[in-house]
């Protein structure tokens, strides 16, 4: 038997105060956000009347889940000031919300921007704001400011839900705002969000890193780790229970270090134990997690609920401990082999995925071999794969051994070649098999055939039987017949659920 770690789990009464010790500037601030939505609204419905059209918007969105959640809290404000998304014309407001942690990704906002130029020109009053972890960077804000005069507005992560009084400044004086701050944000709740799914939602716990892995810009463009209270997460998980969500995904930096920076008491773990207890969403799930602070207990919860889904992402980087090191991961091949092993034991059939760094400075033939043991010896379900990425300002970008991109880019095909081939291994072993499938709705190439994933995460699509009947939102159970290295193709058995 299991030696279960005790996990002391707080009475939900013992956090019904902490939402007003929670009252800060930052919720002041809301409140008067709601006054400069209301004006916005008013000018727009004005508009509307005169001209018997509504301003439209587009938010475009760059980067990982965190944006995307804050992409539905850009829209959720832009809803409450009277836009409606873009159809098929020019939109009268463009949000770019921006990422940072490759160039490529800064590249493609460039070009995007730049390709609004001409566009800005026939249509003057066509407002484009850039937000997000780019605009946190100097040189950018500079960047834009110099060379792309047709944005209008730019603010950073930290003073998002002071979007709405940005752009009322932009709009009512005129002129272009430039808004970033510097200080770490507070945790500000009450925020208007529109979200993209029915069935699924994002919820932040944290916002931050205090990591400082030495190539992440991220602590630097998103600051320091600050948790949301235990009470204002459970508050909006059981409301999206009551809504009919069957899977939450919470989100931080490094969800591990959840509540390090709080005095309740209430750590990862607890959290988890605590929204599986006070909710009934059938699949919770959570990203990221850093493995020097994966807790046993941590694990003990996910192997006491099943409700979270046998799913774990732990990005690895690098196999090899000197590399490791030089990235100030904090953990060494042995101790994460070891983690990966102990999860494996305590939850049978986990699926795991991870990220992998190729072609960081100073990385040997030596080091990439071992890089490839690792990913040999846990045989991962799937991996994040990168050509490391100098980013202006981290420790690494100052590193002398930089690998030359050939050297990089040789090295990562072996590694895909590698991990695609273990992915199509362990995706076979599921022809045969029924699985539990949330159907996330029609296949995007082929609307006959529906598309979902299971809770280790993969792929499957399946027939779609009946046209009269929409599946999307539900747990069905799906018979895998064919396996290919990025999904499985199944016959649906059972849509009960
Ligand atoms: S844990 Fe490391 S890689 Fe992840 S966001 Fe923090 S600094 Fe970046």
């Amino acid at each position: 038997m299991h030696d279960r770690t005790m996990i002391r789990v707080p009475d939900l009464d013992d956090f019904s105060g902490s939402a007003e010790e929670n009252i800060n500037a930052g919720q002041i601030d809301i409140e008067k956000q709601h006054l400069y939505m209301e004006q916005i609204r008013d000018r727009n419905d004005m508009y509307f009347a005169e001209k018997n059209r509504k301003r439209t918007y587009e938010v475009r969105n760059f980067g990982c889940q965190m944006n995307e959640h804050d992409a539905e809290k850009l829209r959720g404000m832009l809803h409450e000031m009277g836009y409606v998304p873009n159809q098929d014309e020019v939109p009268d407001l463009i949000v770019f919300n921006t990422c940072c942690v490759r160039e490529n990704a800064e590249e493609k906002v460039y070009g995007h921007i730049g390709a609004l130029k001409s566009l800005k020109r026939d249509k003057e009053d066509m407002i484009i704001a850039v937000c997000g972890c780019m605009t946190e960077q100097e040189h950018v804000v500079q960047e834009i400011r110099k060379k792309y005069e047709n944005v209008d507005l730019v603010f950073g992560t930290h003073n998002l839900h002071r979007f709405p009084e940005l752009l009322h400044k932009c709009i009512f004086t005129n002129t272009r705002v430039f808004e970033i701050s510097n200080t770490d944000g507070e945790v500000v709740e009450g925020v208007p969000v529109l979200r993209d799914s029915d069935f699924k939602a994002w919820v932040t716990i944290m916002y931050g890193c205090n990591n400082f892995c030495s190539y992440c810009i991220v602590p630097y463009v998103r600051g320091r780790e600050r948790s949301r209270a235990v009470c204002d997460i459970l508050a909006e998980v059981v409301e999206l229970d009551k809504a009919g969500i069957k899977e939450i995904t919470l989100l931080g930096q490094n969800v591990n270090s959840y509540g390090h920076d709080r005095r309740d008491g209430v750590d990862f773990a607890t959290l988890l134990k605590l929204i599986c207890d006070s909710t009934s969403i059938p699949r919770i799930r959570f990203m990221t997690s850093h493995p020097k602070d994966l807790s046993d207990e941590l694990i003990e919860v996910m192997a006491n609920n099943e409700r979270i889904c046998r799913h774990l992402h732990l990005p690895v980087q690098s196999g090899s401990t000197r590399i490791l090191e030089k990235m100030n991961r904090k953990y060494t091949k042995e101790k994460y082999l070891e983690l990966v092993k102990k999860v494996k034991e305590r939850i049978p059939g986990i699926a795991l995925s991870t990220d992998i760094i190729v072609g960081f400075p100073g990385e040997t033939e030596e080091d990439f071999n071992e890089t490839l043991s690792v990913v040999e010896e846990v045989r991962f379900d799937s991996a994040f794969t990168f050509i490391y990425s100098k980013r202006t300002g981290t420790p690494a970008a100052r590193f002398e051994d930089q690998i030359p991109e050939e050297v990089a880019k040789e090295r990562f095909n072996r590694l895909l070649e590698l991990q695609n081939s273990i992915s199509r291994e362990i995706n076979e072993s599921y022809v045969g098999r029924n699985v539990e499938v949330l159907v996330e709705g029609l296949s995007r190439t082929n609307d006959k055939k529906y598309t979902g994933r299971t809770e280790g995460n993969k792929v499957v699509n399946f027939d779609r039987m009946d046209e009269n009947i929409d599946l999307s939102g539900r747990i069905v159970t799906v018979r895998i017949d064919s396996a290919q290295t990025w999904s499985l193709n199944g016959t649906l058995v059972n849509s009960k659920n």
